[in-house]
């Protein structure tokens, strides 16, 4: 039994997201067919003005703009640094409330086995920013797998001789797991409870 080729299409573009099996796309595909007009046009312009959205000049993080919501911010404390492997985890920190400095979003982490270098994420950027800018603390807010220690200790080193006070969350975050699964009030603990990194 072969579905018409249009549904089948949408179908294996509906696999493309992550935990969508043939099952699932099967399902969206038929509730997409079910909805109106108005509501497929309505979500395939959300999809569209994904298009619109590119990187902060900055931090990295997802905007609209040149320079992000955070880092305009002018409330906000631009001395401490938050440093996270992906813009997910800054919008976990954002939900959090309590974090009031601004974030440095690396892209991924350093992996010799998948061949990513420091030199392919946002790390030299990072280095350049603390240094011209007088931050006091830059929190390392990476996962403990081994991409997240190579990277954290990466990090450290080329911050040594400069006179920011590096830290790094960790108690309460179980090894290996990924920042955004943990709960809210587990993480603010592991924020509160940060340690120097030496
Ligand atoms: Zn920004």
């Amino acid at each position: 039994m072969k579905y018409p080729e249009i549904l089948s299409n949408l179908i294996e573009d509906l696999k493309m997201l992550p935990g969508v099996g043939e099952k699932t796309a099967e399902r969206y595909a038929f509730s997409l067919l079910e909805k109106t007009k108005e509501d497929r046009e309505s979500f395939i312009t959300s999809v569209k003005n994904l298009d619109k959205l590119r990187k902060c000049s900055i931090c990295n993080y997802i905007t609209e703009d040149e320079i992000c919501s955070i880092c305009s911010d002018k409330s906000r404390n631009n001395k401490i640094l938050c440093v996270v492997e992906d813009a997910k985890t800054v919008l976990l920190f954002e939900k959090m409330g309590t974090f009031k400095g601004q974030y440095h979003v690396l892209n991924g982490l350093i992996s010799p086995i998948d061949n990513i270098r420091p030199e392919d994420l946002n790390i030299p950027t990072l280095i350049k920013r603390v240094i011209d800018g007088g931050h006091t603390e830059v929190i390392l807010a990476i996962k403990s797998t081994i991409e997240g220690e190579t990277t954290s200790s990466y990090i450290k080193r080329l911050l040594k001789d400069s006179n920011v006070l590096v830290t790094r969350i960790a108690n309460g975050i179980p090894i290996g797991a990924e920042i955004d699964y943990i709960d809210s009030m587990t993480l603010e603990m592991a924020f509160e409870n940060r340690n120097e990194l030496v």
